[in-house]
């Protein structure tokens, strides 16, 4: 899945949350973002630099053609930040501490749920690493065009909309006493 799009499932999760977390948007958006930073700087930049662009950022059909990448610390590093297993060691233990704890726990979580079955094959993601098991997702949104990308954008912002009126109706049991809704 790309970047933006777990941006906008961030964002969904902080319009979701209770209102008396301050920042809930930034939140969201910015924990649904996080698991990809890996990717940023290490695997995108290394396998671009591996591939020979001028640019050192790798694209998705580099990946096809340097599956060495496997190997490379970069890209287990990505694994890693894509591991429920760390996610759990992570964000657990702060579960009980805040509202804001938990919106970064369950944003964070929501990229990882949504690259699950988005990868597949040797570039399946293993939820449990560094337990050596591959998921072997349904379809490859990591390799979608340009148009299937801006598709899942704009349904998702979409979908961002909708909630966001709803939210207007759903209120939490903290919300209902609120005077200044924001
Ligand atoms: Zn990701």
């Amino acid at each position: 899945m790309d970047t933006a799009t777990h941006a906008l499932v961030g964002l969904i999760c902080g319009e979701l949350g209770p209102k008396d977390i301050k920042h809930r948007h930034l939140i969201g958006l910015g924990f649904g973002m996080l698991p990809d930073i890996t990717n940023v700087i290490f695997v995108h930049p290394y396998l671009g630099w591996l591939a020979g662009h001028t640019i050192p950022f790798a694209g998705g059909q580099d990946f096809l053609d340097f599956p060495e990448i496997l190997d490379h610390w970069t890209y287990h590093a990505w694994l890693l930040s894509h591991s429920l297993l760390f996610w759990a060691i992570a964000f657990l233990p702060f579960w009980k501490r805040s509202g804001a704890a938990k919106l970064a726990a369950v944003a964070y979580a929501s990229h990882l749920i949504a690259d699950i079955p988005s990868h597949t094959g040797i570039y399946g993601l293993e939820p449990f690493y560094p337990i050596p098991y591959i998921f072997d997702g349904w379809f490859d949104a990591w390799l979608w065009g340009p148009v299937p990308i801006a598709l899942s954008i704009v349904t998702t912002a979409l979908l961002y909309v909708v909630v966001r009126q709803l939210r207007k109706q759903y209120l939490w049991p903290s919300e209902r006493t609120l005077q200044h809704p924001s």
